[in-house]
Formats: structure tokens, C-alpha cells, sequence
């Protein structure tokens, strides 16, 4: 989903602050991740969610929605699985 930065209007602002955490914490952590990145334009920096127009704000809120779903989801996954190995 590309989204021009709504200070400058010239550039697409990139989704940051998901390849640290992802590289270590694997698959949850990508999704945790995914559901804490911000915003940020090559030019003006850091944009908070808030500056961008209302269709957005509700893509990325339902997107976040979905990742924090998705990580619960799998940790219940391998809870589940641990627990029917110990039995
Ligand atoms: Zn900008």
C-alpha cells in the first residue's frame, strides 16, 4: 500500500521499525512489530499515524488489528502444541 506523505505531497512514506525486531524475535515478533511500525517520508522524517487522511488511519488500524490477531493466534498455536507434546 503506497501512501504519499501528507507534509510534502512528493514522496512515499515508508513503513519503518519492522526489520530489528522481526530479524530476532522470528514470525510473532514480525507481527508484533508490524503492529507497532510508524511512518516515515524520505524527506520530512517520522509522520505520525494521525497526519494521515482517515482511509489510512483505518487501514493501518485494521492491518495492526490483524497482526496482533495473527501473533495471539500462533502463540496459542504453540502453546497448544507444546502442551499435547508434554502429555
Ligand atoms: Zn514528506
Amino acid at each position: 500500500m503506497q501512501q504519499m506523505c501528507p507534509r510534502c505531497h512528493e514522496q512515499y512514506v515508508i513503513k519503518s521499525g519492522i526489520s530489528n525486531v522481526g530479524r530476532y524475535a522470528g514470525l510473532v515478533g514480525v507481527l508484533v512489530a508490524n503492529s507497532t511500525a510508524s511512518y516515515q517520508c524520505p524527506s520530512c522524517g517520522k509522520i505520525p499515524i494521525s497526519e494521515f487522511p482517515e482511509e489510512f488511519q483505518s487501514n493501518v488500524k485494521k492491518k495492526r488489528m490483524l497482526s496482533i490477531l495473527g501473533a495471539v493466534v500462533i502463540l496459542v498455536l504453540v502453546v497448544a502444541f507444546f502442551g499435547w507434546q508434554a502429555m
